[in-house]
């Protein structure tokens, strides 16, 4: 395999997702032999530890996977604890130090990938310090790997991109969106131009509505702090479900290449109808969980403030205003607490014009991604009922799911991701453009909500373990439509 050499400084090295998502990814791709004699990894936070202690935690981290106690020890041979201070000049020196240490020892060919697994406010700190005191090679590349959020409206996304633009450009600038990441969704663009049936039809006159779910079943769990500041809008609607309804309503690329779909996702999100605040009312809906199924309600949680009016649920009508598909409804859908966890896209398909077998209502055909819990797709057809005297229509699915072997060799969560950091792909991450006319579509809702007020009673209006208030599936009624995924 293609071996890749790099040095990864991980700034927040002792933290959940670092330990979670990250060592457990690299362990993957060192399995791969993707990662192999020329790669090392140091870890920096707050904490005093020594190089062992560090060691111990990435091996825990990777317990629970197919691994034996030895390539255990060698991976973890690879990792490297500086205790470090974002704000300290001095730690920046020591670690530029080691950085040099392990290049002589590991030869990366100079290669550096910075990534920031801590808390956005020091991004901007840790992108002036890396630079100003040459943490960054003359030879080889250094990449900058950026966790969610970025930002919490326009104007703090735009100052903290132009803090880090002083010191890396763009093009070395990699926004994760971990959802871009996953098998289903990077699949949109194969099943839309790679098919001509699809590509013929990808347009407001076949297309009748698009559906978009992420449900969790989970509540807010430990990161109420943060979450009570964000809410459902920012912490999902902002990155996750807008990127996707970029890959669902964007132009063909001119090749599939990441300038080139970066072009053409920047246009479908700049095409993005902003509302005014009538339009909000009309197109979005929150929700908030009360108590249901055992589960105590949002506004009881442990670290929430018990008049919170904070939304857990949102859903709305989105339009993107371009030639192929303006008017066409998609409808999107997040919440917390819901009755299953589901990440899925239906994209509905108008009627035929005219039902020539008279009786009966044809039902709409409809091409399902599949996004989780298991990969894959489904086309819902309408065929003939097997019967002896009578000529009738029923509708059949066309599914498709990866069988156990492909599943197993799919790439999970961060692998994919870390993977095309190394390789200078950029075609899964989000560009600063994209970034910016998602935030400026989600202010427009933030801010009339923010207006109006919600009576304290407005909250919850949704029990634990429903599909969320009953607003959200009038909001499809008033179109005659109706969710497809009705669990
Ligand atoms: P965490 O609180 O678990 O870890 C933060 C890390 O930063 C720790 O290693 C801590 O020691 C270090 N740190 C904090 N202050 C420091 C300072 N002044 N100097 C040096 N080190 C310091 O956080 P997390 O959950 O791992 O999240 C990290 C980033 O990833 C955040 O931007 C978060 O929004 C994002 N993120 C996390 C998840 C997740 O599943 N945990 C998911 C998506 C995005």
């Amino acid at each position: 395999t293609n071996e890749q050499k790099a040095l990864f400084i991980i700034f927040g090295g002792t933290g959940d997702l670092a330990q979670r998502k990250l060592y457990p990814s690299l362990f993957n791709l060192y399995k791969q032999g993707y990662l192999k004699k020329h790669f090392a990894v140091v870890g920096t936070a707050r904490r005093p530890w020594t190089n062992e202690r560090y060691q111990e935690i990435v091996r825990n981290s990777i317990s629970g996977m197919e691994v034996t106690a030895q390539q255990a020890n060698e991976f973890s041979s690879h990792f490297y604890y500086q205790s470090h201070n974002v704000n300290d000049t001095e730690h920046y020196e020591t670690l530029r130090k080691l950085a040099d240490e392990l290049e002589n020892k590991y030869e990366f060919e100079g290669n550096r990938v910075f990534y920031f697994a801590m808390s956005p406010q020091f991004f901007a700190t840790i992108c002036q310090h890396v630079k100003t005191q040459e943490l960054v090679t003359e030879k080889g590349y250094n990449r900058v790997v950026i966790e969610k959020p970025f930002g919490h409206d326009v104007k703090s996304a735009c100052e903290l991109n132009d803090s880090i633009n002083k010191y890396f450009p763009e093009k070395d600038v990699y926004r994760i969106d971990h959802y871009l990441g996953k098998e289903m969704i990077q699949s949109i663009p194969a099943l839309r131009f790679s098919n001509n049936i699809f590509n013929a039809l990808w347009n407001y006159r076949y297309i009748d509505n698009i559906q978009i779910t992420l449900s969790e079943a989970l509540g807010v769990e430990e990161r109420a702090g943060y979450y009570e500041n964000a809410g459902a809008l920012r912490d999902m609607v902002q990155n996750h479900i807008l990127q996707t309804v970029a890959l669902l309503t964007m132009n063909a690329p001119t090749m599939y290449a990441d300038e080139d779909i970066r072009k053409e996702k920047i246009s479908a999100l700049k095409a993005l109808r902003v509302y005014d605040p009538e339009g909000v009312k009309q197109n979005f809906v929150r929700g908030q969980y009360g108590p249901g199924n055992g589960q105590v309600a949002y506004r009881e949680e442990n670290q929430v403030d018990p008049h919170s009016q904070t939304e857990t649920f949102v859903a709305g009508r989105i339009f993107v205003d371009n030639m192929s598909m303006a008017g066409v409804p998609i409808y999107i859908r997040t919440g917390k607490r819901l009755t299953k966890k589901e990440t899925r896209i239906d994209v509905v398909f108008k009627n035929a014009p005219y039902n020539v077998f008279g009786h009966g209502k044809l039902k709409r055909n409809i091409l399902s991604f599949k996004v989780e819990p298991n990969p894959g797709m489904e086309l819902r057809l309408n065929g003939k009922k097997v019967d002896f005297d009578q000529y009738s229509i029923q509708s059949m699915h066309l599914r498709h799911e990866h069988g156990e072997e492909i599943q197993s060799k799919m790439p999970v969560g961060y692998e994919k991701l870390l993977y095309d950091v190394l390789q200078g792909d950029s075609a899964s991450f989000s560009h600063w453009d994209e970034v910016y006319y998602s935030w400026r579509f989600v202010d427009s809702i933030r801010q009339a909500w923010d207006q109006e007020n919600l009576p304290e009673d407005a909250f919850p209006n949704y029990a634990c373990g429903s599909m969320g208030p009953k607003a959200a599936t009038d909001l499809l009624k008033e179109d005659g439509n109706k969710w497809h995924f009705r669990p």
